[in-house]
């Protein structure tokens, strides 16, 4: 093996719940003596400055452009732009990356990385079982029989526990997909190539995926698949930020949770782009209030270019009805630092599958309402499988009803649940994995020494 630093390129898709995890990557590499090169917008150039600080040596940021739409189209729109920028850099670079590392939003850099000779890795921010189903519905192009019924079965026979799920349930772009139009083509091409790509490094561990990580590794046809997570920090406590600066004083939430009783909390988001619509805003606060639990409670708001539509905010008086015992983010939560403090016991979320790695890592159990994407697969793998969740709600038309939503609160926090003592299990786990000889270290350090050897 060559001991010189082999110099790659990281490539994120700019929402947090892709870049947030490929700059945690990003930093496990600098440790381990890599070059590296991040293509980032402009906007998000921040958020390299922690890593920049320690390893201004060997991170190089490269400024793409991005537009920011949120378009259908948009992918279409930064391969357009990006392919012959890269390109264009490969070419002239005096030292130029022996690899892509590239998040699979971006399966075309797979036809870059053939032209300028080098590999390309897949970066899944998904876990297996969201990455495993992708490749089968875009490979296979499973059907339903009536696509205008949103609850017609679909059933995917040839996938690990055969799921059979609603239409609704299944990915919206898979659903959404109309054969023979470029753009969707486009993006049935993108997930081909990511199957063709030379490997894949997926953020999980084989303790809560190993049959969704062996079915990848059949669905590839080889073994370079590499489970290196969860690889968000594990020294993230306190008053910490990650992924982006707290809309609150981190002190000040750390103070009032820091006078909760332990696991008496009730934590609240919907990750970085869901938008609750004003019933359901409703029928949550009134869940929160009736409850009588602890709780805090993560609100987005539409950005100034999506189309607002119907949105909701919080009522009226909600806010000094609870004082004292609710706590309401309006805007970015230190989402990390509070799942990890001791307070909090309970995870309400929408299952994107960040968060549920950052719940499982903290040990709390979950309440699921997973409203898209590969949501609903997450909040299966959760409940079904990993025994840490209770579902709350299923879809992002579904307004699951105040009164059951309190008593399903007030019962997470009362500690005798059994996905409590599960939580705290899987918890040890996936600790276990990331620490030196862990599972995950073990397939990053495989994974490292396999760039070492493309040199
Ligand atoms: N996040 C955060 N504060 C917020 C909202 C989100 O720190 O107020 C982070 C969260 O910790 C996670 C990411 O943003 O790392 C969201 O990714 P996820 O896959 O959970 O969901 P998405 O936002 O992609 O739907």
């Amino acid at each position: 093996m060559s001991t010189a630093k082999p110099h790659i390129l990281l490539y994120p898709f700019p929402d947090s719940g892709h870049i947030i995890p490929l700059l945690d990557l990003t930093r496990l590499l600098l440790t381990r003596g890599l070059t590296v090169t991040v293509s980032v917008t402009s906007e998000n150039l921040p958020l390299l400055d922690p890593l920049l600080s320690r390893h201004a040596s060997s991170l190089i940021p490269l400024l793409l452009p991005f537009p920011d739409t949120q378009s259908n189209r948009r992918r279409t729109l930064y391969r357009d732009l990006h392919y012959p920028f890269l390109l264009q850099w490969f070419k002239s670079h005096t030292s130029p990356p022996v690899v892509i590392v590239s998040d699979f939003f971006f399966g075309w850099t797979h036809q870059l990385a053939c032209q300028v000779g080098v590999p390309r890795v897949v970066f899944s921010p998904s876990g297996a079982i969201g990455l495993s189903m992708f490749f089968t519905l875009w490979k296979d192009l499973p059907k339903v029989d009536d696509p205008s019924d949103v609850n017609s079965l679909l059933s995917i026979p040839n996938f690990p526990n055969c799921p059979v799920l609603p239409w609704y349930q299944v990915p919206q772009l898979y659903r959404m997909f109309k054969e023979g139009d470029p753009d969707w083509e486009f993006q049935r091409n993108g997930s081909l190539d990511n199957i063709a790509s030379w490997g894949i490094v997926l953020n999980t561990s084989t303790c809560l995926e190993q049959v969704y990580i062996d079915h990848i590794k059949k669905q590839v046809g080889h073994d370079r698949v590499w489970a290196v997570g969860p690889v968000l920090p594990t020294h993230l406590t306190g008053h910490t930020d990650h992924g982006g600066p707290s809309s609150v004083p981190c002190h000040e939430l750390i103070t009032w949770l820091d006078a909760c009783k332990e696991g008496s909390v009730v934590y609240v988001s919907f990750g970085s782009r869901v938008v609750l619509t004003s019933k359901q805003m409703d029928e949550l606060v009134a869940g929160l209030e009736k409850s009588g639990v602890h709780f805090i409670l993560c609100v987005r708001q539409p950005k100034e270019k999506q189309v607002a539509g119907d949105y909701g905010e919080i009522s009226k008086g909600f806010e000094d009805r609870v004082a004292g015992r609710g706590y309401i983010i309006k805007g970015w939560a230190p989402q990390v630092s509070i799942l990890r403090h001791p307070a909090v016991g309970t995870f309400l979320t929408h299952c994107g599958w960040n968060s549920t790695l950052e719940g499982i890592a903290a040990g709390v159990m979950m309440l699921t309402w997973p409203m898209g994407a590969e949501q609903f697969l997450n909040a299966k793998l959760l409940v079904e499988q990993l025994r840490v969740g209770i579902r709350v709600g299923e879809g992002s038309q579904n307004i699951p009803e105040s009164a059951m939503l309190a008593s399903l609160l007030a019962e997470a926090v009362d500690g005798s649940r059994p996905e409590r003592l599960r939580a705290k299990e899987l918890h040890d786990a996936v600790l276990g994995a990331v620490v030196k000889g862990g599972s995950s270290d073990k397939h990053l350090n495989e994974f490292v020494n396999s760039l070492y050897e493309l040199k």
